[in-house]
């Protein structure tokens, strides 16, 4: 502490899965780093872990690059052991049927296409990880309120009153970030018009580990396998309903008993009845991009600096990957001798990530609009197209390969 503030080289404010996988690369750096964190998932966040027929509403579905990450630093195989579900199979098709693709792990030569985990799974095994890294402060409750810039870099204040210093600060405070807010860094928003209601159901027959997905008139309705050791019968799934905010409303006020039965004829019982559903949670929907990822001694990462719609459940997966590549640069800045506010560092890595990023939420968007609502000549073309890309076997490869982060290599 120097004058009431606390000296950092690198302060990462919002310790969600993307912050707290930057922490956790940077360990052995011969930096100081802070990880600052509004709530730890531990305070009495937590309770789905422990308990085996409850899940977190809240799943990733994470992919082979994201998981190899996670493997690099020492995690994976601790959220392997304490459940998660790959899935083989993905079924998309359209809200009249008549649209449809299937892709298959075992065409791509794959064992699986992704990794369904609840995110307080990843969280808890993140920070268990990071206890006692040597070069790590944790500094939590801590909320983001005002910064300040003096000559030794960046001072981030909390609403405490508490002043860390940084010479590069990184925003991994979310969709909502107050770096990217107080930083005045602009960028742009859409909004989907859109909910997503989220919780954890179980149906008549086994997921058959695949993800199905229907595209309704209202917005995508995704049913995400789960798996525990207490359902031999694989008869859990994540469900992730992205409607209209009306709609949202009432499926989250309805009785179960309805809500099952609206949500089994939604999917058109593929999976048999929705016998239960756990408690259900509405999250709104927005698209955002902020126009740099780097400022001065700032930079943003994962949905601080681009929220995508989650229907191809690629959000946390992009932002493990600003991670990774952020971590490389900075670990390949400073063994060149570089110091952490050197400009050339963020601009390197917003450079290797910008367009990934960027591609990746015009796809959605595209998708989005592709499955939405359309009149009929261009409904008829649409599911002509997708009909040719479901048996042009290179062309769907080449997007599920995408889908499954192996053109990446951070
Ligand atoms: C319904 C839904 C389903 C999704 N499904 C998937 C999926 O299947 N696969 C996938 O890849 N992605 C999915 N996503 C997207 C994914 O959840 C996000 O991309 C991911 O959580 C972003 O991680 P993050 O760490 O950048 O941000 P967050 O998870 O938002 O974490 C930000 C952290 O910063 C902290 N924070 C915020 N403000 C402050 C402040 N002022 N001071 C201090 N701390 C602060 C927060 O407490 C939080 O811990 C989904 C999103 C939604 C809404």
């Amino acid at each position: 502490m120097d004058g009431g503030v606390d000296k950092f080289d690198l302060v990462i404010a919002g310790g969600g899965i993307v912050g707290a996988t930057l922490a956790c690369l940077l360990d052995g750096l011969a930096v100081r780093v802070a990880l600052v964190e509004r709530r730890l998932p531990d305070d009495g966040e937590m309770p789905f872990q422990g308990s085996e027929l409850r899940f977190d509403p809240r799943v990733s579905a994470l992919n082979e690059a994201s998981r190899r990450v996670l493997g690099d630093v020492g995690v994976w195989s601790g959220v392997r052991a304490v459940r998660c579900c790959d899935y083989r199979e993905m079924r998309v098709w359209d809200a009249e049927g008549t649209g449809s693709i299937h892709f298959s792990a075992a065409a791509l030569g794959a064992e699986s296409l992704g990794t369904i985990v609840e995110n307080s799974v990843v969280l808890a095994g993140l920070y268990e990880r990071l206890r006692g890294q040597e070069n790590l402060t944790v500094v939590s409750p801590f909320t983001s309120a005002a910064l300040e810039s003096d000559g030794d870099g960046t001072i981030l204040i909390g609403d405490c009153g508490r002043r860390l210093r940084a010479s590069l600060l990184v925003g991994a405070d979310g969709g909502n970030s107050a770096v990217r807010r107080l930083a005045g860094m602009p960028g742009r928003e859409r909004d989907y018009e859109q909910e997503a209601v989220v919780t954890t159901v179980r149906t008549g027959r086994s997921h058959g580990f695949t993800a199905w997905q229907r595209f309704l008139d209202s917005g995508p309705l995704a049913f995400l396998p789960l798996a525990t050791a207490e359902d031999s019968e694989f008869r859990h799934s994540s469900i992730v309903w992205s409607t209209r905010p009306e709609e949202a409303e009432e499926l989250v006020q309805m009785p179960e008993e309805r809500f099952c039965a609206r949500l089994a004829a939604a999917i058109e019982h593929r999976l048999g009845a929705v016998e239960s559903s756990d408690r259900r949670f509405r999250f709104p929907l927005r698209q955002r991009w902020a126009d740099h990822y780097a400022k001065g001694g700032i930079v943003l990462a994962g949905d601080a600096a681009h929220t995508i719609h989650p229907l191809a459940g690629q959000g946390v997966n992009l932002g493990i990957r600003d991670v990774a590549v952020l971590a490389e640069e900075l670990r390949a800045g400073l063994a060149a001798g570089r110091r952490l506010h050197d400009p050339v560092l963020p601009r390197r890595y917003e450079r290797r990530r910008k367009g990934d990023n960027l591609g990746m939420m015009w796809t959605m968007a595209g998708l989005r609009r592709l499955f939405g609502p359309q009149p009929p000549p261009l409904r008829w073309l649409r599911n002509t197209g997708l009909g040719f890309v479901d048996r042009a076997a290179p062309l769907k490869n080449f997007l599920a390969r995408r889908a499954m982060g192996q053109h990446s290599r951070p």
